[in-house]
This record gives structure tokens, C-alpha cells and sequence, in this order.
């Protein structure tokens, strides 16, 4: 999608901080974190939000939840959350699909 921010990270316009990539999927720092540890993993496919997956495009999403796994033990965090918005009253803001990985500090539930 062209005037996606995500779509645009993935094709390197606009700058980013990598932590990881492959064919599938891009992972890099977010650019206001709300962790010590705070990075997104998105699908190299556009896909809106949690609300558009479906059994054509979800097999990236159990990848992704891999790599989030495989990065978690290469950077040796053990305690961490996941957190992906969908839609804007749960506070998304950039509608392509992407989960929130957060570490290195105590966290509250339920969040606000
Ligand atoms: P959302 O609010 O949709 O759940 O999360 C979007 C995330 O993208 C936010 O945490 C925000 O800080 C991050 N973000 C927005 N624009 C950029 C950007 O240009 N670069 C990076 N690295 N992160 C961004
Ligand atoms: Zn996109």
C-alpha cells in the first residue's frame, strides 16, 4: 500500500532500526518505546489489523510469533508481552498489522 507507514519502513523510505528479517516479516525498534525493550514485527504483506486475518494470509502470524519467540532467546529476555491494537478505540494508529513486543521492566494488567 502506498501511502502506508509501515509498507513504506518495509521498503526502506522511511528509515528504521532492524532487529530482525526474512521474506515474511520485519521487525525493527519502535520509534517511542514504552519499554526498555520495546519492538514491532510486522508482516511484509499489508495486512490492516488483527481484524483482517483470515485463513488465506494467517500463516504469517504463527511466523511471526516465532520470531518473536527466536529473538526473545537470542537477546535472552524471558519475561515479556506481546500487544497488538486493532482498531482505534483499542489504540491502533498505523493500520498495518503489527505486535507489539515489550521487556525489561514490571507491567500492570489489565492495561488502560
Ligand atoms: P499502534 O499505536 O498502532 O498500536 O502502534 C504503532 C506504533 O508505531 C507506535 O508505538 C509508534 O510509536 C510506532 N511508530 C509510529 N511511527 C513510527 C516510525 O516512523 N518509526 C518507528 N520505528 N515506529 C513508529
Ligand atoms: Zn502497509
Amino acid at each position: 500500500m502506498s501511502d502506508c507507514l509501515f509498507c513504506k519502513i518495509i521498503a526502506g523510505e522511511i528509515p528504521s532500526s532492524k532487529v530482525y528479517e526474512d521474506e515474511l516479516c520485519y521487525a525493527f525498534h519502535d520509534i517511542d518505546p514504552q519499554a526498555p525493550m520495546h519492538f514491532l514485527v510486522i508482516p511484509k504483506a499489508h495486512i490492516g489489523s488483527c481484524g483482517e486475518i483470515t485463513a488465506e494470509n494467517s500463516a504469517v502470524v504463527a511466523h511471526i510469533f516465532e520470531v518473536i519467540s527466536k529473538i526473545a532467546e537470542e537477546q535472552s529476555i524471558t519475561d515479556f508481552r506481546v500487544v497488538s491494537n486493532c482498531g482505534e478505540q483499542a489504540g491502533q494508529s498505523v493500520h498495518h498489522l503489527h505486535f507489539h513486543v515489550l521487556a525489561g521492566r514490571d507491567m500492570t494488567w489489565p492495561p488502560g
